[in-house]
């Protein structure tokens, strides 16, 4: 039989999907599984953005797109950076992909040669270290501690970076931990930066309106327009807009990279939807009292959940300062046993074994880099939440 490239040699499976694949064989079998493994907002697409791509259609706009994006959906992202962060992009630094995740594809399949270091800070969100061993890159991971609020020391940033180190990728507010870095901390890491000039910045702002406590959210080439030629800055409107299923994301950066970003998205996909283009531009230019509804009802979840949390010996749990994920440990639970048998040695053994026992789906922080912790999404109703905390104290409760 013909065989598989070499690139995906070892490359793991998304533990996210095996979790939410055996979370969905026990519903199968008639159980009442509460799923907090996806990340993914409760909130429906606003209407406008619905309506938009209907008139989209109708009128025709049907036919295939420019593959960096329509020019009424870049007009709509220029507007937005220049608005909530204080960034100027022209068009051509502009590019609309299949989601922020083909940003990502993009920007390391156009840059990553085999053997280039991509400094990606633990915990991560798993696609970008994926990305990039998919590309031949090597990923390198400093760690960032829930003392320090899982925001990125920049001491721990410079014993990672190496002359071989071509991207950092920074994602704060954080998928797994929901760490912040406040804008002394990022000017910090750009002071550090400044030692590098041969590593490209990759800022997945893809959380930015998810921040609580009164904080505030700073791009991080706000913070240091002059390494503005070798940021790139991502996000889109998944996230923000409960949009996941449209696939819409964007990025600004310097104007070669965005050009051979077009040219790797040009051989690959071509231009996102049309549709979806109609309904991102609208969401953008929407009214923002959406966001701060979200934000809201998020912020009240991680209180209820981080409490519940705590509530429970064995369990330890940090406030997270913004998306919406908890991010609790679990050393105090290993080496436990539950009533059947099974020893919980790791993170992995206690999401598997809560998911099988009590039927609460959620993520070990070992897909994350960061262990022994659980990521729970609170982008889900405050009924089921309470529901999987009182579970998850009655399967620790279980433990002997
Ligand atoms: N960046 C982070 C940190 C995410 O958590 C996600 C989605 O989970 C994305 C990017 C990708 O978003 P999209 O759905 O636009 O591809």
């Amino acid at each position: 039989r013909p065989g598989l490239a070499a690139r995906l040699d070892g490359l793991p499976a998304s533990a996210t999907i095996e979790m939410a694949r055996r979370a969905r064989e026990l519903r199968a079998a008639g159980h009442k599984v509460i799923s907090l493994a996806l990340g993914e907002p409760d909130f429906p697409t606003p209407p406008a953005a619905i309506e938009a791509a209907h008139a989209a259609a109708l009128a025709g706009d049907t036919k295939y797109p420019p593959v960096d994006g329509t020019p009424a959906l870049k007009a709509a992202v220029a507007r937005k950076f220049a608005r909530e962060n204080g960034l100027d992009y022209a068009p051509d630094e502009l590019i609309v992909s299949n989601g922020g995740k083909q940003i990502i594809f993009n920007a390391f399949m156009a840059t990553i040669d085999p053997g280039d270091e991509v400094v990606v800070p633990a915990p991560y969100w798993v696609s970008y270290p994926l990305i990039a061993r998919m590309l031949g890159g090597v990923p390198v991971h400093p760690v960032c501690d829930e003392s320090d609020g899982f925001s990125l020391r920049a001491d721990r940033l410079a014993q990672a970076l190496t002359p071989r180190t071509k991207w950092l990728v920074l994602n704060f507010p954080n998928n797994p931990s929901g760490g912040v870095c406040t804008e002394e901390e990022l000017r910090a890491i750009a002071s550090v930066l400044r030692d590098f000039p041969n590593v490209w910045i990759l800022s997945d702002e893809i959380y930015e309106h998810l921040v609580f406590d009164n904080r505030r959210f700073t791009s991080f080439a706000a913070v240091a327009p002059d390494l503005r030629d070798r940021i790139l800055t991502m996000n889109g409107v998944a996230k923000a807009y409960a949009m996941t299923g449209w696939r819409v994301g964007y990025a600004g950066g310097p104007r070669d990279l965005i050009a051979a970003m077009r040219t790797v998205q040009g051989n690959a996909t071509s231009g996102v939807c049309t549709v979806a283009q109609a309904a991102a531009a609208a969401a953008l230019d929407g009214p923002e009292d959406l966001i701060g509804v979200m934000r809201a009802t998020y912020a009240k979840r991680r209180k209820a959940v981080v409490e519940a949390l705590r509530a429970i010996p064995g369990i330890t749990c940090a406030m997270p300062s913004g998306a919406f994920y908890a991010y609790p440990g679990v050393e105090g639970c290993l080496g436990k046993t539950t009533p059947d048998g099974h020893v919980i040695a790791t993170d992995a053994d206690f999401a598997l074994a809560l998911l099988d026992r009590a039927h609460v789906a959620t993520v070990p922080g070992s897909a994350f880099g960061l262990s022994p912790y659980l990521r729970l999404s609170c982008a889900t109703g405050d009924a089921e939440l309470e529901e999987a905390c009182r579970r998850i104290a009655g399967f620790v409760a279980s433990l002997r």
